[in-house]
């Protein structure tokens, strides 16, 4: 078996970490600590198939579960004092650009000329656009899952975020209730659009209005009919808008790793997650900004606190607990007689606002294949460039991000049977029947990248032909259940 050492490391670490945090006893910390447990046997199988499923269980490894730092305690690798590739990294930081640590970095210049409107009317979707009508036509369609995002795009020369979000709000009623100005609004959603960045290939506005259409479509579902309040449906909108504000283009554990300023002002924890709400609250603050202007100081404590929250918990290192509460919640759940569901604290209602987000922005492999297939496109590039970086700096290169090795079809695989689809099973179940249509688009579209799997070249050492050889359409399907002792039982691979 030719494993790569790092990777046995990597998975046996992450083993000895779950053990060690045993000590919780609450249910859905044991639960996840489970899931966590399933997974890591899962990965440690799937990275024993072959090389590329060594690289794609690392990757999952490192985003989707909350490892944080490799900590240099006595009982963990005594042997390791000092990080992999630490010197490298060193050398790599050099002088830096140096910030007041009391500076939220990122935040422009409030640019009044573009950003506010002096005219008497506004434009009807909120934007200049030069075929109002068409980017009408097409943000009528609003309510539909699988809405052509990109369209929105150019439809509304790159202010998809601001046109999605100002008919989202309109359509919902929510100007009028908590006296928003259409002006206010609109100049807050065009300046939070201009801090997003233009020149990464994922992270950029269009992710940021496709996040807030999929959060629009999914708080419309039958079972969460009047289940959410008008202050909690405006909070997960205004979480969706700003959930990667000026995002770098570059993952957490880089910044970490590379000892950024970030990383640096949050202490390494959710980095990016806490500049976007920082980023984001600052720039309500701008003149003219303020949409929260007319609500009570009492709702403004509870929006902010929600959206914290929801922002937070997407950071994908955050994955597994939630889905841990999330199986939790189904299991244990409360539906009222017209058959929506009951959630009657704030733990219950936050998770449930959380996990949809979340899904919202793990919903790529559920939309039509042409634009599932657009976006990974568009984040393999991000991690490449990333990648390159890390490259050109003589850093470890993270997984999936070697542009010169990574396998995009089987990695797609992988994410969606191991991340995605456990967790819209489960966001299925909870909301049942509603979600249906979505998880057969998913279970489609993974079934398309499996086919695409390209075959294994042939192996270059004959000494290591077996171990090396991949199963082209090897079923590495699994599914996470809660049930005691089904680990083995729910498996197929
Ligand atoms: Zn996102």
């Amino acid at each position: 078996m030719k494993l790569s050492l790092e990777t046995i490391e990597e998975l046996d670490w992450c083993l000895d970490q779950l053990e060690t945090i045993q000590t919780h006893r609450s249910v859905s910390d044991m639960a996840s600590l489970k899931f966590k447990r399933m997974l890591n046997k899962e990965l440690s199988h799937f990275s024993e198939s072959s090389k590329s499923g060594n690289q794609i269980s690392e990757y999952i490894c490192s985003t989707f579960l909350d490892k944080q730092q490799e900590l240099d305690l006595p009982a963990l690798r005594v042997e390791e004092t000092e990080p992999r590739g630490a010197t490298a990294k060193r050398k790599e930081r050099g002088p830096g650009r140096v910030v007041p640590m009391s500076h939220i970095s990122g935040v422009k210049r409030p640019l009044t000329h573009t950003n506010s409107f002096t005219g008497e009317t506004l434009p009807k979707y909120g934007v200049q656009a030069p075929n109002e009508e068409a980017l009408g036509k097409t943000l009528a369609e609003i309510d539909r899952w699988g809405i052509d995002i990109f369209k929105i795009a150019e439809l509304s020369v790159n202010k998809p975020l601001t046109v999605v979000a100002y008919s989202a709000f309109q359509n919902r009623d929510l100007l009028k209730t908590f006296m928003i100005p259409a002006k206010t609004l609109v100049s807050f959603m065009l300046t939070l659009e201009e801090h997003y960045v233009k020149d990464n290939p994922f992270h950029n506005s269009t992710h940021a209005a496709d996040v807030t259409q999929s959060t629009h479509v999914l708080l419309n579902t039958a079972a969460l009919e009047s289940v959410f309040t008008p202050l909690e449906i405006m909070a997960a909108l205004f979480a969706a808008t700003i959930h990667d504000v000026d995002h770098p283009g570059l993952t957490n554990q880089f910044l970490v790793n590379s000892s950024s300023e970030l990383a640096l002002m949050y202490n390494d924890e959710s980095v990016l997650e806490n500049h976007h709400l920082a980023v984001a609250f600052k720039l309500l603050q701008n003149e003219g900004c303020d949409i929260f202007l007319n609500l009570s100081k009492k709702q403004r404590q509870t929006l902010r606190k929600m959206t914290i929250d929801m922002v937070l918990s997407t950071d994908m290192s955050k994955h597994m607990s939630l889905l841990a509460d999330l199986k939790t919640m189904v299991e244990t759940k409360k539906v009222a007689g017209s058959g929506v569901l009951l959630l009657d604290n704030y733990t219950d209602r936050i998770q449930v606002l959380e996990n949809l987000v979340h899904c919202a922005d793990l919903s790529n492999p559920t939309k039509p294949l042409p634009l599932y297939r657009r976006w990974v496109e568009l984040l393999m590039e991000e991690f490449f460039q990333q990648g390159d970086k890390e490259r050109e700096a003589n850093m470890d290169i993270s997984p999936m991000c070697d542009r010169h090795s990574a396998t995009i079809e089987k990695s797609q695989v992988g994410f969606i049977d191991y991340i995605v689809h456990p967790l819209w099973e489960t966001w299925a179940d909870l909301v049942h029947p509603d979600a249906q249509d979505i998880l057969d688009m998913l279970e489609q579209n993974r079934d398309w990248y499996q086919s695409m799997i390209p075959p294994s070249p042939p192996p270059a050492d004959s000494q290591d032909s077996d171990e090396e050889k991949e199963r082209p359409h090897e079923d590495i399907r699994f599914q996470v259940t809660l049930e005691e002792g089904e680990s083995e039982e729910g498996t197929t691979m």
